[in-house]
């Protein structure tokens, strides 16, 4: 368990998400996804602080704060159906990264999980 304010993680909230990109956004206000480097290379020797990572991971929200629902195309794909494209809510008590909470679980990878855990207040599991 790692606090997802980390700096391996470089996690940042996301804001005007479209099926062609995305903007970094300081806050929760506006935020209608999360980035992060995916956990699966977290502590990891070859994925030093100062180094590369495996991949990054976005997990757009069933609710963005203060800001329009996402088109439902917009967003990475589940594992077997190409055009499912799954959402996760924010708690209402989430403020910002160091409280945020993600429902349901999030499961990264394909054709098989590399990371699959949770997001819970602050704190990458
Ligand atoms: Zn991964």
């Amino acid at each position: 368990m790692s606090a997802l304010t980390d700096l391996w993680f470089d996690a940042q909230f996301l804001g005007e998400m479209t099926v062609t990109g995305h903007r970094h956004i300081d806050g929760i206000e506006g935020a209608q996804g999360l980035f992060l480097w995916c956990p699966c290379g977290f502590g990891k020797s070859e994925f030093p602080l100062d180094g590369g990572r495996p991949h990054g991971v976005i997990v757009p929200f069933s609710n963005p704060r203060n800001a329009p629902q996402l088109d439902p195309n917009v967003g990475p794909h589940t594992r077997n159906d190409p055009n499912s494209h799954p959402r996760w809510t924010m708690s209402d008590a989430s403020v910002g990264l160091a409280n945020l909470t993600l429902t349901p679980s999030i499961d990264v990878g394909a054709p098989t999980s590399c990371w699959h855990g949770f997001i819970a207040d602050g704190q990458v599991k």
